[in-house]
C-alpha cells in the first residue's frame, strides 16, 4: 500500500455530501461525449448569459476546481487547507483579451496578490502566465532575435515594465513570484526575461521563480547554463518543475510547420527527464529552489526520498510540492500531514469568466489517461471506508 493511498487523510475536509458531487462530476467527465456535449452547452449558455447555468456551474466544476469569485471569497478554502498545512497559490484563472487594456488588469491584479500574500504564510507564492503580460507574438519575435519594428519594440517595452513592476513589488514585500510556462515558441523569450528578473532580485534568496517543462527535449541543458550563468553573475535560481500541459498542440504544429518535435518522444522519456530534473535539485540546493508541480505519485514520492537519503528536514524551506485545487488531493493532504511545504494552485475568478479554464480542466481530466479513474477510485474507497465506520 502507497502513502497516497491514505484517503481519511485527503478527504478529511470533505463530507460526505461533497464526496458523491465529486464522484458523479468525475464519472460524467470520465465521458468524452458528455464532456463535449456539456462543454458546447455551457459556452453557448455562458455567451446567452442564462442566468440559472451560472448556478448549476457554480455548485459543480467550479466548486471542486476553483475557490471562490473572488480573492477574498477564496479566504474560507485557504484558511481549511492552511489548518491541513496545504497552502494556496491564487491562479488569477481568467483568461482575458489579448489586448493592451487586459494585460494591465491582469498586472494590477497579481499587485494585488503580491499585497495579499505579504506576510502570510497560507500563501506562499503569487503565479502570473506570460500571456496574461503580452502576446504570444510579441515574445515569439523577440524570441527569434530578429530586428522588430518601433511598434513591437514599444509592445516589448510594455511587457518588460510590467515584468519589472511585479517583480520589484515582490521583491520589497517578500513574496516569491512564479512565473508559468506556456508554449515553446513563446519560451525563448520569456526565459531570458525571467532570467533578467533573477540576476536583478534573486542575490540574496529567490524571488522569482521560472516554470521549466520538463517534456520539453534539451531542458536539462538548459538547466546546466542557467546554473553557469547564476554561479558567475551570484544570483539564486527558483523553478517550479512540470511535465507540461501543452503536448498535443506542440506535436500538430512542429508537424505542420515542419520542424523538429520539441517534445520528448514518449511518456517515459518524459518521466525520466523529471526524474533527472530532481536530481539536478537535490545536487545544486546551494544555489536552486524548487516546486515540483506534478499529480504524479512516483516523481513525488522520488522527491521524498531523495530529501530522506539527504537528511533534510520535510519542510526544508527551499523544496515545494504543488497540485491544482481539484485534483490528486491523496498527495497534498498525505504530504501536509507529513510536514511537507505543498500547496494547491487555486484559481479564482468571476464564474462566467473562468469556464475556459473549468472546461479546460473537464477536457484534460477526460484525456489524461488514468487520472480521472484515479480520482475516482479514492473517492469511492473513502465513501466506503466512512460506511463501514457508520456501521
Ligand atoms: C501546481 C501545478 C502547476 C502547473 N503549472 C504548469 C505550467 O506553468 N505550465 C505547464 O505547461 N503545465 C503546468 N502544469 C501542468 C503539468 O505540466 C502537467 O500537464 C500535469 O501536471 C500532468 O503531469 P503530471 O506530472 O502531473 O503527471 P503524469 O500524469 O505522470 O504526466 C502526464 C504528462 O506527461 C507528459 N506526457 C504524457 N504522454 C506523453 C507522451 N506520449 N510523450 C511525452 N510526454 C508525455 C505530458 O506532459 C502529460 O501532461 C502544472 C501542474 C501543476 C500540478
Amino acid at each position: 500500500m502507497s502513502i497516497f493511498d491514505n484517503t481519511q487523510i485527503a478527504f478529511a475536509d470533505k463530507t460526505d455530501s461533497q464526496l458523491k458531487k465529486a464522484y458523479w462530476m468525475f464519472k460524467a467527465i470520465e465521458q468524452p461525449l458528455v464532456t463535449n456535449m456539456g462543454i458546447s452547452a455551457l459556452n453557448f449558455s455562458v455567451q446567452a448569459n442564462l442566468p440559472f447555468v451560472k448556478g448549476i456551474v457554480k455548485n459543480t466544476l467550479f466548486e471542486q476546481f476553483c475557490g471562490g469569485e473572488t480573492r477574498e471569497e477564496s479566504m474560507k478554502v485557504v484558511k481549511q487547507m492552511f489548518k491541513r498545512h496545504v497552502g494556496s497559490i491564487f491562479d488569477y484563472a481568467i483568461e482575458g483579451k489579448a489586448e493592451e487594456k487586459s494585460f494591465d488588469h491582469t498586472c494590477e491584479e497579481i499587485k494585488q496578490n503580491i499585497k495579499f500574500a505579504e506576510g502570510n504564510p497560507a500563501i506562499p507564492f503569487v503565479v502570473f502566465k506570460p500571456t496574461g503580460f503580452g502576446k504570444i507574438d510579441i515574445y515569439e519575435a523577440v524570441g527569434k532575435k530578429t530586428a522588430l519594428s518601433t511598434a513591437q519594440q514599444e509592445e516589448w517595452a510594455r511587457v518588460v515594465k510590467r515584468y519589472e513592476e511585479v517583480c520589484q513589488m515582490a521583491f520589497d514585500r517578500n513574496v516569491i513570484l512564479m512565473i508559468d510556462a506556456e508554449d515553446s515558441w513563446m519560451q525563448d523569450a520569456t526565459d531570458d526575461l525571467v532570467n533578467e528578473m533573477m540576476e536583478k532580485f534573486n542575490k540574496e534568496k529567490a524571488i522569482v521563480w521560472n516554470t521549466i517543462q520538463m517534456y520539453r527535449t534539451g531542458r536539462m541543458e538548459y538547466l546546466a547554463e542557467d546554473l553557469q550563468r547564476a554561479k558567475e553573475k551570484n544570483y539564486f535560481l527558483g523553478y517550479k518543475f512540470v511535465r507540461g500541459a501543452y503536448m498535443e498542440k506542440e506535436r500538430e504544429r512542429a508537424a505542420a510547420m515542419n520542424y523538429p518535435d520539441p517534445i520528448q518522444p514518449n511518456k517515459e522519456a518524459s518521466d525520466n527527464n523529471y526524474n533527472a530534473a530532481v536530481d539536478f535539485v537535490l545536487a545544486n540546493l546551494d544555489r536552486v529552489s524548487a516546486f515540483f508541480g506534478t499529480h504524479n505519485e512516483e516523481s513525488t514520492l522520488l522527491v521524498m526520498n531523495h530529501m530522506k537519503a539527504k537528511g533534510l528536514a520535510n519542510d526544508h524551506p527551499q523544496i515545494y510540492f504543488g497540485q491544482l485545487y481539484g485534483m490528486s488531493d491523496n498527495i497534498t493532504y498525505v504530504l501536509g500531514a507529513e510536514n511537507y511545504n505543498v500547496c494547491k494552485y487555486l484559481p479564482y475568478g468571476p464564474v462566467r469568466d473562468v469556464v475556459p479554464y473549468l472546461t479546460r480542466r473537464a477536457q484534460e481530466n477526460t484525456s489524461v489517461a488514468g487520472q480521472t479513474g484515479r480520482e475516482l477510485g479514492l473517492i469511492s474507497k473513502e465513501l466506503q471506508r466512512r460506511k463501514v465506520q457508520k456501521k
